[in-house]
């Protein structure tokens, strides 16, 4: 007779491998909708991600986004990746229900379509508004979903954005703007920027960008946050950089596809990189070259699954030590314990942690004896904790 723990846990398992199915599928079906092939192009966002690592970004163009990554038998893993891959689309759609709900003249997903020493280039602007109230103006707003939000923006956002803002001034009145699987609707292909906006709008915008104000911005959304990054201007050195970096991408493809779809020899991300462990191109990326030792293997098994459940119990704990210090304020015992089984408890108040605030001391020191004797003082005063030994794990993506 079948175990009905494991008949639930089959099932379970079967509902995981469906959801992640769908969802590759999806991502396949709206990239294909949206940017069309990218292997026929640079975009803006393969010139962010080359100047951060050239092998990952050739390794993109050639095998796509890792959409065909085969992890069966690390379901958890691959749905993880998944949800993460999409939230960006799901963001967007929702702030797209925003704008379309104020019924503001915002163009979404604006293709600028241009060609740079033979090398085609394509950008994809997540949302263009255009007014010509006043002085005619131009927004370019890009969305990035991030699991926190950073302080500052990292450069290969930064990049991608002067790119973009930098090819809609380039090319205004050349007939490079679209709107990507639109071609038989208003704002098809092939038109300047003052005609889609004639066409999509009923807008009449300058001849010439010199007219208008041209600004993008970067929003940044995590679950429970969102911050705005800008303005960012049209800057011919910015775009020079972005153009000759394209080239540079596309000269390092066709190489690839000429030497059978190879990324040997291809430069590699310097230092600690955060998308190290995200990669697919990691499981034979040179950067991690070292020892086969596969004995290794179940105790780092054993480790992943520790430090998960090690987040799940510092949830529960919390949750238990606050139901009971609500308990005990409920009870009102005026400080003594409660009694409860093998163990006893209560809440007392504590003072707060003391801390010194460097800066400020520093400002202090620095009004009483000056700069640079403040400086002194403070440096006498550190001190550095001994070295230590870090471990570091990362996960192997295999390909199929
Ligand atoms: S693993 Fe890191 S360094 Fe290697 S290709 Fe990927 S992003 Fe680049």
């Amino acid at each position: 007779m079948n175990d009905p723990a494991q008949v639930q846990v089959d099932r379970s398992h079967g509902l995981m491998a469906l959801l992640a199915k769908g969802l590759i599928e999806s991502s396949v079906q709206r990239t294909a909708s949206s940017l069309g092939d990218r292997r026929r192009y640079i975009g803006m966002s393969d010139i962010g991600r080359a100047l951060e690592c050239p092998r990952a970004a050739v390794g993109r163009k050639l095998f796509g986004n890792g959409d065909a990554l085969t992890h069966r038998h690390d379901l958890p893993s691959l749905l993880g990746n998944q949800l993460l891959l999409q939230r960006g689309h799901w963001f967007e759609a929702g702030i797209a229900q925003v704008f379309r709900q104020q019924h503001l003249p915002v163009i979404e997903q604006l293709e600028v379509a241009t060609s740079h020493h033979g090398v085609p280039i394509r950008a994809h602007l997540d949302f263009v508004f255009a007014s010509a109230v006043g002085r005619p103006t131009v927004r370019i707003l890009e969305l990035k979903s991030c699991e926190n939000i950073p302080s500052t923006l990292y450069s290969s956002y930064e990049t991608q954005v002067y790119g973009q803002v930098g090819l809609l001034d380039a090319v205004w009145d050349q007939p490079a703007f679209g709107v990507h699987g639109e071609t038989d609707r208003q704002g098809g292909s092939g038109l300047t920027f003052p005609q889609i906006c004639r066409e999509k709008f009923g807008v009449e915008m300058p001849a010439h960008p010199s007219e208008v104000d041209i600004e993008a911005w970067v929003l940044c959304l995590s679950m429970s946050d969102a911050k705005a990054f800008g303005p960012y201007l049209p800057d011919d050195t910015m775009l020079s950089l972005c153009l000759n970096k394209a080239k540079e991408l596309w000269l390092k493809f066709d190489a690839s596809k000429v030497s059978g779809g190879g990324l040997d020899g291809l430069e590699t991300a310097q230092g600690f990189h955060p998308l190290c462990s995200w990669c697919e191109f990691n499981a034979d990326c040179p950067k991690f070259d070292g020892l086969e030792q596969p004995q290794w293997s179940d105790t780092l098994d054993l480790l992943k699954d520790l430090k998960a459940r090690q987040g799940e119990l510092e949830v529960e704990i919390s949750e238990i030590e606050e139901g009971l210090r609500s308990a005990y304020a409920l009870c009102d015992v005026g400080g003594s314990w409660i009694d409860a089984g093998h163990h006893r408890f209560r809440v007392s108040a504590q003072n707060g942690r003391r801390t010194l605030n460097k800066e400020q001391l520093r400002l202090e020191l620095m009004a009483v004896l000056g700069e640079e004797k403040a400086d002194e003082i403070i440096a006498r005063c550190e001190s550095e904790g001994k070295p230590f030994d870090r471990l570091t794990v990362s996960r192997i993506n295999k390909r199929s």
